[in-house]
């Protein structure tokens, strides 16, 4: 959700001098290249014979094996051999098809770690992402035992950030804005030679004036000699210019635009109901389906609560995540979810993007999200690289129908009703 409109002239012109920096000469990076417009994206690339093509560091090699990845995604072929070059990147595609290990990998391919230097940032919209590319971090560098990672989010002391700082300086930062730039303004984390610095879920970062205006205060404290990436599934037409002030000649690849955002294998419906009726049909509806893991989710941190109370009530050992908890017991609850403990979450927007959890296999909006962007990465975390999913709305007012049809229109895809049985085969991995 946009907190405000985007106001061009308000931004910071990267390329203009800052606090006595000099212009960036970036030689490395490439000349603005056309956009890689694909007709249609696939999981795994046609020509692609894996990822020892990219000529990436053994001990990576090692590390993605481990994974269980054994090809590059259409993503991570258009981004990766561009990205370990050391070229500026404004990446969108669609969600689940892998960006995070485009600028993982790219990252720790290049990096060489200086002892007591910080040359990575990475900063997307809310802790538990923070978390989660981490974590990401932590599984593709497992064979790289020098290099250091560390998450800092608020919510936790900031004591706590001093102290962990004081012990290691990581090369590697994952953050939020807003305790980033604390961190960086009281000069306990020194990102004046980093070398690195990326975007994660970049237009709600910009998009948001005060996540922004951190953004910018933060650029004021590296140096202009860096490499930037910027990634998100969406990417409007106004926000990619204000995107491309925080780079220089990037490359754009736009492997999904528009038309061809939404999920091949995610089935999706809606169904009309009033308010009243939402709780029944919601209860009906997990009697009904088989599913792997779900989460529903709701417009409110009160409605997360309430709801969450009542199917416990009815028996569902839902759990719920939102900004109304403890930082600590929200990232309990996402490892709950994450490592299959629980199988179903209510959850605020707060869970609507870049969250990863392998097993979602349905979404459902029991409040329909505010606008059509919000719904195409809510229904994102089912149907994650390539799996099946299934997305159900709950239609209640004129303006839930509203988004439904902006949707369609958008992202040009067919919602129809949610009929009386649904084929589980078509939701469900065989
Ligand atoms: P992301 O879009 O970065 O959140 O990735 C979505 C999911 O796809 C994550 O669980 C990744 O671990 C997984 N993934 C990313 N790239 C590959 C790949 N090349 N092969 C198999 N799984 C992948």
């Amino acid at each position: 959700m946009a907190e405000a409109d985007v106001n061009i002239n308000e931004l910071t012109e990267y390329s203009s001098d800052e606090e006595g920096t000099t212009t960036q000469t970036n030689t490395s990076a490439a000349k603005k290249a056309e956009p890689a417009k694909k007709a249609d994206d696939s999981y795994v690339a046609i020509h692609s014979s894996g990822f020892r093509e990219f000529l990436l560091k053994p001990e990576l090699v090692r590390a993605i094996a481990d994974c269980g990845f054994e090809h590059p995604s259409e993503v991570q072929n258009e981004c990766i051999p561009q990205a370990i070059l050391g070229t500026d990147i404004i990446c969108q595609a669609r969600s689940g098809m892998g960006k995070t290990a485009v600028f993982v990998l790219a990252v720790l391919q290049q990096l060489v770690p200086v002892e007591g230097q910080t040359s990575c940032l990475v900063l997307c919209h809310t802790r538990e992402l923070a978390y989660q590319i981490c974590h990401e971090f932590d599984r593709f560098k497992k064979y790289l035992p020098g290099v250091k990672t560390q998450v800092f989010y608020g919510g936790v002391p900031l004591q706590d950030n001093k102290d962990a700082l004081k012990k290691e300086v990581p090369h590697i930062v994952i953050g939020t804005p807003g305790r980033v730039h604390q961190l960086a303004d009281e000069k306990i984390l020194d990102i004046s030679k980093l070398k690195y610095f990326i975007l994660d879920e970049c237009d709600r970062l910009l998009e948001s004036l005060t996540m922004r205006k951190d953004v910018q205060k933060i650029l004021r404290f590296t140096p202009h000699d860096k490499q930037v990436g910027m990634f998100s599934a969406t990417l409007s037409e106004e926000i990619r210019p204000i995107c491309k002030k925080f780079m220089h000649n990037p490359l754009e690849i736009y492997i999904n635009d528009g038309s061809k955002l939404t999920l091949h294998g995610l089935k999706q419906y809606y169904v009309k109901l009033t308010e009243k009726e939402k709780n029944r049909k919601l209860v009906d509806l997990l009697d009904a389906l088989e599913f792997n893991q779900v989460v529903i989710f709701v417009k409110s941190v009160n409605r997360a609560a309430e709801l969450n109370k009542i199917l416990n009530e009815c028996q569902f050992p839902a759990i719920t995540i939102h900004r109304g908890m403890k930082q600590e017991e929200r990232i309990n609850q996402y490892k709950k979810f994450k490592e299959f403990k629980s199988r179903i979450i209510v959850a605020t927007d707060l869970f609507g993007r870049g969250i990863d959890v392998e097993r979602v296999n349905v979404v459902i909006n029991y409040d329909m999200s505010d606008a059509s962007d919000a719904y195409l990465h809510r229904v994102g975390r089912a149907g994650r690289f390539g799996t099946k999913g299934l997305a159900i709305s709950f239609i209640a007012s004129e303006e839930d129908g509203t988004v439904l049809n902006d949707v369609q229109s958008k992202f040009v895809v067919s919602i129809p009703e949610l009929p009386d049985e649904i084929d589980a085969s078509t939701f469900m991995q065989s």
